[in-house]
């Protein structure tokens, strides 16, 4: 593909370039999530001070508040957010959906579990696309493909995601199949619907079925010059199997992305496989939840009282401007306070470990080195 470039490779790890209408995404990387376009407690000039190359907003929030119209009428998410760097925004579906499938199997909650955010209520899935309900005020929307893509051009992203459906856990083979192939329509209809010059990624599926993830990958990449892998569930084993299924049918030349995985295990077990691009609320999620990441890949979580006059950073080997200024003490006051100065310090912390991991590995790739970083 003209706009990614492979420059390096160790093992199945390889390191590029995704060039974008904003600017050169290096690969591998980690997005951070602006579902409300904004990255939560992180300023524009925070994301650009700290090295983030782009960041991924949520169709379906920002189609329902403030709306794509509005957006539009500024100029599109980059203006409308003060952020000119790449951006990526996901289909709608994947939130329209998580909540449906937890009404198929007998849930009763319009509120996701932990501290997710609120999810839509799921009415009807048929072949034209999905209607449901907003979690904002109640009122009936449907999401088809060409609707989904007419908003993602309206947003005005540099990459794109195709409407898809979402699985359960709970689908049996035939049920799986099914699924899959109303992907397959919808992705087409994604395609017929794609005016712009967004680089779209279609979106392989199948669940835990090798037969499927194989079948949904190749009509993938026959279509698609980007490719997703979603519906991800289940255990770290699994990840990696369904990411070796699913590689090997896909081009050498085509981006990949694993959508909504981000743990640094995850990472390092995707990259070992061939992935390029992640996105995950693991950082911010984590950070305003007290927990915060330590070079390798340990987690300090500050609610314990043994920090309670630790004079130490969060990392002593972390630059930020968060470890190079404040104890850990100090941020489990302000946690335990409320501050909200410990949600802006908290998250510049984890987003900067996570955007100097992928660059870390980066250079390890670029020297043949990183089953030895890995290791470290
Ligand atoms: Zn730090």
């Amino acid at each position: 593909m003209k706009n990614f470039k492979i420059l390096h490779k160790d093992g199945k790890a390889r390191v590029g370039e995704l060039i974008t209408p904003h600017g050169i995404i290096e690969t591998p990387n980690f997005n951070p999530v602006g579902t409300q376009a904004a990255v939560k407690a992180l300023s524009p000039k925070d994301l650009k001070e700290i090295g983030v190359q782009i960041v991924l907003a949520n169709t379906y929030h920002l189609m329902l508040r403030p709306g794509a119209d509005l957006i539009e009428k500024f100029g599109g998410l980059h203006k409308f957010m003060g952020w000119d760097k790449p951006i990526m925004t996901d289909s709608g579906g994947f939130q329209v959906f998580s909540l449906g499938i937890a009404l198929e199997h007998g849930s009763s909650k319009v509120v996701g579990k932990g501290d997710s955010e609120p999810r839509p209520r799921l009415n009807k899935i048929t072949e034209d696309g999905v209607t449901f309900q907003s979690h904002l005020d109640g009122s009936r929307y449907i999401l088809t493909p060409e609707k989904s893509i007419r908003i993602q051009a309206q947003l005005g992203a540099d990459l794109i995601v195709a409407f898809d459906d979402h699985e359960s856990s709970k689908h049996t083979h035939d049920e799986m199949l099914k699924s899959i192939e109303l992907t397959k329509r919808w992705g087409l209809r994604s395609l017929k619907a794609h005016k712009t010059n967004q680089l779209m990624y279609g979106v392989v599926h199948g669940g835990t079925h090798k037969d499927l993830r194989v079948r949904s990958a190749k009509f993938t990449d026959k279509n698609f010059e980007a490719i997703a892998i979603g519906g991800i569930y289940g255990d770290r084993q699994k990840l990696c199997e369904i990411i070796d299924w699913v590689v090997p049918q896909v081009s050498e030349e085509k981006p990949r992305h694993l959508l909504g995985i981000g743990e640094v295990e995850d990472l390092f077990n995707g990259i070992e496989r061939g992935i390029d691009l992640f996105d995950c609320v693991a950082p911010t999620r984590r950070a305003r939840n007290g927990s915060l990441y330590v070079y390798p890949d340990r987690i300090l979580n500050l609610r314990q009282s043994r920090f309670t006059a630790d004079k130490k950073p969060i990392d002593p080997q972390c630059s930020c401007y968060t470890c190079a200024n404040f104890s850990r003490a100090y941020l489990r006051h302000l946690f335990f306070a409320g501050e909200i100065l410990y949600h802006q310090l908290a998250t510049y912390h984890n987003i900067h470990f996570m955007t100097n991991l992928v660059k870390d590995i980066r250079e390890a790739i670029k020297e043949d080195r990183f089953n030895k970083l890995r290791g470290t």
